[in-house]
């Protein structure tokens, strides 16, 4: 079972596409460039990436720092709009931010200091017109309980440490009970010990929610634990080098030799200037 749960899917951009038997996808990036636009200059983040994302699949987009992950997320959540290509939400071109596309950032500082913990992931609910007081009130208190922070409902944020604040930010974006659940690196702050717990309750609540998530990361580790698939892009400007097949690791494969086996490769294929044909 050599290298087991790295399969090509998918891969690079141009290879000829095999006919699809799949159901349409939840989430399409089709051939998205980003760029940004100053007087002096103009940055291309990506360029043409692809890939799809479907009901409860959890898609890591992994690369280098600066290779385009946090750029594609914003567009994602509607924030940048495309210069080429499209990005289509249940088969509906995003032009805008939504609620049914939540962010979670990497930062501690996203819950605003002079609410508490419940009143920050009521919040939201209540801003959206999604629910009214008593109805967010209670939503907010069923995902504060789902991250083990039922007792805290009433802390402050400046309370709270960093584990915390990543656990409320994410009871907040799932009490939206957003259609796609995006994550932009947002254990990367953490200590190495929090942040391996952060991985494993996010595995833990995925498998009682079945939430969609695309997670952003540039640690291949966290890639192959967290995701079910991978999409891997180039350094800067990130394009799509290869899609692979993840869903055979989690926590428990870590330090393995089959595991570290894996890692090497997705490493040269980030990194190889042309990477071998990938076999599975
Ligand atoms: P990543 O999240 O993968 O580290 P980013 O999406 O943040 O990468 O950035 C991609 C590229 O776009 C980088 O070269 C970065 O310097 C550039 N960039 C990011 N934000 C801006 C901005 N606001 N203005 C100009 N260039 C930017
Ligand atoms: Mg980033």
């Amino acid at each position: 079972m050599a290298a087991a749960g790295l399969s090509l899917v998918r891969a690079p951009a141009d290879a000829p596409q095999e006919p699809l038997a799949l159901p349409a996808p939840l989430l399409a990036v089709d051939g998205v460039s980003l760029e940004y636009r100053t007087p002096e200059r103009v940055v291309r983040a990506t360029h043409r990436v692809r890939f799809d994302v479907y009901g409860a699949d959890r898609f890591v987009l992994l690369g280098a720092s600066g290779c385009g992950k946090s750029t594609l997320l914003k567009a994602i959540a509607g924030f940048i709009a495309p210069v080429e290509g499209q990005i289509r939400l249940d088969g509906r071109a995003v032009t805008g931010p939504g609620p049914d596309r939540i962010v979670v950032f990497q930062e501690f500082d996203q819950l605003p200091p002079w609410k508490t913990v419940r009143q920050n992931v009521a919040f939201p609910l209540r801003a959206s017109g999604t629910l009214a007081r008593r109805e967010a009130d209670e939503r907010a208190l069923h995902y504060l309980e789902k991250v083990g922070l039922s007792k805290f409902a009433d802390a402050y944020p400046h309370t709270l440490s960093g584990g915390m604040k990543q656990r409320v930010a994410i009871a907040r974006a799932l009490a939206m009970q957003p259609r796609v659940l995006l994550m932009d690196e947002p254990f990367a702050a953490l200590d190495a010990l929090t942040r391996r717990k952060m991985q494993e309750e996010l595995l833990a609540l995925w498998d009682e929610v079945r939430f969609t998530l695309v997670f952003v990361t540039h640690s291949i580790e966290e890639a192959l634990v967290v995701g079910n698939r991978i999409g891997l892009l180039s350094p800067h400007p990130g394009r799509v080098r290869a899609e692979i097949n993840s869903h055979a690791w989690g926590l428990d494969s870590l330090g393995g030799a089959e595991f570290q086996a894996a890692a090497q490769r997705i490493h040269r294929l980030l990194f190889e200037a042309h990477p071998p044909e990938a076999t599975p």
